[in-house]
């Protein structure tokens, strides 16, 4: 387990592209963190840069109090599985297992030891004499897995590893992952773009846009306490609504619609008259029907989704679309006008300019 801290980290490559701009992190030893964001805003960058594999353009990484930039991958004691399994195709996974360990000239016996064990935590023992080509996606990236895993080491970096299984495996990968990470205790870095693998492994998450970090929390903060639009939308599924409109009178009215933002901000309405303000809340922190102390909004039911525990219902509130979540027992009809209510305290204000929250 190794404490790590990224100060001021920034990458820029070769072509002058400025890639990641001043990450600054602090991860606790055996923590499971998870880099997540939309493609290009830096996530595998920065992973590179702290397995060694990217050099660090500007900025200090530090491994328990050692600053680790000129160190190399081995020195660093990490360990890394890329979204592509790279296992030799012409060895059995039980050679998969054991290559690394042999190049160093680990004893046999040790090996043999090793193998096994790593075999037995990831349920891989009845495979060991098969060859890669035979296993399933999920197995071979079980492999992979089991190749980081079976060298101690105190730093463990995955990036995407679970995009090329299907969508069963990569929830049963998911909790096998958190699993070994239990067992391991190894500080754990994670890169994904998918908000739900993020949500349900990590100790905190990095969220982050065009090189920069957006913010840093654990799963819960980010989801009630999301600091800008950005964030907001991104963590959430079916993602957060938005309504963007200009404030007069105190309220952002849209059609017949209409949200006194006094009942948010008090006083400070007043700052944002004549001013961009985006109106947010969650599909699911809607209630049908109307209810005290609570937005309450006309719609026209445009779609309607049954997933089983719940209905995702599409509607039409003055031309702008939103989405509700719903219990699939209060399934409104397509085409009918609806009426909800969005409790004062499920609301989040952004400042239409700086996309920051009020
Ligand atoms: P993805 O999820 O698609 O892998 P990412 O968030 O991991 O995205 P990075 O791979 O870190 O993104 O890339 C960040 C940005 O840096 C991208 O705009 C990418 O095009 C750019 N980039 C990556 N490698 C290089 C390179 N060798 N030279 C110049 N630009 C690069």
């Amino acid at each position: 387990m190794a404490h790590l801290t990224l100060k001021n980290i920034n990458k820029i490559y070769p072509n002058g592209f400025h890639a990641v701009h001043d990450f600054n992190l602090e991860i606790n030893r055996g923590e499971f963190i998870v880099f997540v964001g939309p493609s290009g805003c830096g996530k595998s960058t920065t992973l590179r840069m702290i397995a060694g594999l990217e050099n660090i353009s500007k900025g200090d990484f530090i491994i328990d109090g050692k600053r680790a930039n000129e160190m190399g991958p081995r020195e660093r004691g990490v360990a890394m599985v890329f979204q592509s399994y790279a296992l030799y195709p012409q060895m059995s996974v039980y050679d998969n297992l054991a290559f690394g360990l042999t190049l160093q000239g680990v004893d046999e016996d040790v090996i043999d030891e090793k193998v096994k064990r790593a075999a037995k935590i990831l349920g891989l023992t009845d495979y060991l004499d098969r060859m890669p080509r035979a296993l399933s996606g999920g197995q071979r990236q079980r492999v992979a897995v089991g190749r980081a895993i079976i060298r101690k080491v105190e730093i463990f970096l995955m990036d995407e590893p679970l995009s090329n299984l299907d969508a069963k495996q990569r929830v049963t990968m998911r909790s096998e992952i958190t699993q070994i990470h239990r067992e391991t205790g190894a500080t754990t870095i994670y890169v994904t773009h998918d908000q739900t693998e993020a949500m349900t492994m990590a100790d905190r998450i990095v969220v982050m846009k065009d090189g920069y970090v957006q913010q840093i929390g654990t799963p819960r903060e980010l989801y009630f306490d999301p600091v800008n639009v950005f964030v907001a939308g991104f963590i959430g599924e079916p993602p957060m609504n938005f309504l963007r409109g200009t404030v007069k009178d105190g309220a952002l009215t849209f059609g017949q619609v209409c949200f006194d933002l006094t009942k948010k901000l008090g006083q400070d309405t007043a700052k944002y008259e004549g001013k961009e303000v985006v109106f947010g809340f969650r599909p699911e922190g809607i209630v049908l029907g109307e209810q005290a102390e609570a937005y309450r909004v006309p719609g026209t039911v445009e779609l309607t989704e049954m997933l089983g525990d719940n209905t995702n219902v599409y509607v039409d509130i003055a031309d702008r679309k939103a989405i509700l979540k719903v219990d699939p027992h209060d399934t409104p009809e397509i085409d009918s006008d609806i009426v909800f209510s969005i409790p004062y305290e499920n609301v989040y204000l952004f400042d239409g300019e700086t996309e920051k929250r009020i």
